[in-house]
């Protein structure tokens, strides 16, 4: 079979990394005879410095003209400064999402063995293990709503922004939810703040309904900011977390930063359509062209995005125990070693790309 895949490298230490899940791909066709054919499709701030606008015009076509998005990263602090929106990288991936309607972002957050040592939390409620995914909705809720500013008659200018949710958006989500927690520990968890917010109350009706048609997953509510502090006093509580946009955002950084390593955690994007798939972490510009950079988030993106979009479920639990066998080798990026981690066993970005390829 031969696939299509748009490649978005973006700024700072996305082409890097994209450059080694590249050679991880074309491995895995070598290996199972497949081809990949890769389209560059060009956005964030290297599309300012080249076109004058963050989202140059056809983005969107020439990602749905393939079979799936592999994303870097786009931002950094030489761009974004400007009120108008083309000039800002970040208007680049709302853009996205919005055209290829990815409405389900998949933020998996999973503290593999080799990596114990790097954990935050303590001893014994790292020892109980982390592997969580958090679902995150991804086009709807106060980041796509109404935003405005205005003069008031005594305190001066006022600012706004309008957090909405249909039925419609809610059950699409929720379902995507259900349907994942099947596939691991049956286990969901709502999150909103339905003490205060009304789209929160609505949200907790259509998840109710939904539960019902899922007996066999457990279901169970909870406030935004409960789920906060669970997750740092218990993460081995959850299974599968389901919530809107904003909560999303903010409980997602968290689980990965439990986890201890960002430069490891892959994230999906979802639509019905054509799919995305890139690393959590963003562009980090403070490390860019030093050749530092871990690329095994890039990877294990490779992974789920041969999962949820080309249905090669084997393919991609190859990739993963390569890297666990890389990792369990003890090899490192130097954001991912500690202080007994030997120098001989650091490695730069495309000896680390190197490694995986040759475990695989
Ligand atoms: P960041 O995630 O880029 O970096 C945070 C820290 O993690 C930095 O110290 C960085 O060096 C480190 N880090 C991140 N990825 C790493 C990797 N693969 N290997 C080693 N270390 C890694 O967050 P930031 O600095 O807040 O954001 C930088 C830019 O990225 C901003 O412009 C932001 O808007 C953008 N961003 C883009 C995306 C995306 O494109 N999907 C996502 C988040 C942030």
């Amino acid at each position: 079979m031969n696939y299509k895949i748009a490649l978005i490298r973006g700024d700072g230490i996305g082409p890097e990394v994209v450059g080694e899940a590249v050679k991880v791909m074309e491995t895995v066709g070598t290996k199972f005879g497949h081809s990949f054919e890769f389209t560059d499709v060009m956005m964030g701030g290297c599309a300012i410095d080249a076109v004058g606008k963050s989202y140059p015009d056809g983005t969107a076509e020439k990602c749905r003209a393939c079979d799936a998005v592999l994303l870097g990263a786009v931002g950094g602090p030489k761009w974004g400064h400007s009120s108008d929106p083309d000039q800002r990288p970040e208007t680049a991936l709302l853009s996205i999402r919005k055209d290829l309607g990815l409405y389900a972002n998949l933020r998996p957050a999973a503290l593999r063995p080799a990596m114990a040592g790097a954990c935050p939390l303590k001893k014994e409620t790292a020892e109980k293990g982390i592997d969580l995914m958090i679902v995150r909705e991804l086009t709807g809720g106060v980041y796509f709503g109404k935003r405005e500013r205005y003069e008031t008659a005594d305190r001066g200018i006022e600012a706004a922004d309008r957090m909405a949710y249909s039925e419609m958006e809610i059950e699409r989500i929720g379902r995507r939810a259900f349907e994942l927690a099947r596939m691991r520990s049956k286990k969901v968890a709502s999150v909103d703040k339905a003490n205060v917010l009304e789209s929160s109350r609505l949200w907790r009706e259509v998840m109710h309904r939904l539960a019902a048609e899922y007996p066999d997953v457990e279901y169970r509510e909870m406030f935004v900011d409960n789920c906060a502090m669970q997750i740092c006093k218990d993460p081995a509580q959850f299974d599968v977390i389901v919530t809107e946009n904003m909560f999303g955002d903010i409980l997602s950084d968290e689980a990965a930063q439990i986890t201890g390593s960002l430069g490891m955690l892959a994230s999906a994007s979802l639509d019905d359509g054509v799919s995305l798939f890139g690393p959590s972490a963003g562009s980090a510009p403070d490390i860019a062209g030093l050749g530092v950079a871990n690329p095994l988030a890039q990877i294990l993106s490779v992974a789920m995005l041969l999962t949820y979009a080309l249905d090669m479920g084997e393919q991609a639990a190859w990739i993963e125990s390569a890297v666990a066998r890389v990792l369990d080798e003890g090899w490192r990026t130097r954001d991912i070693a500690d202080v007994n981690t030997p120098a001989d066993k650091i490695l730069g970005t495309t000896t680390m790309g190197d490694k995986v390829v040759a475990a695989l």
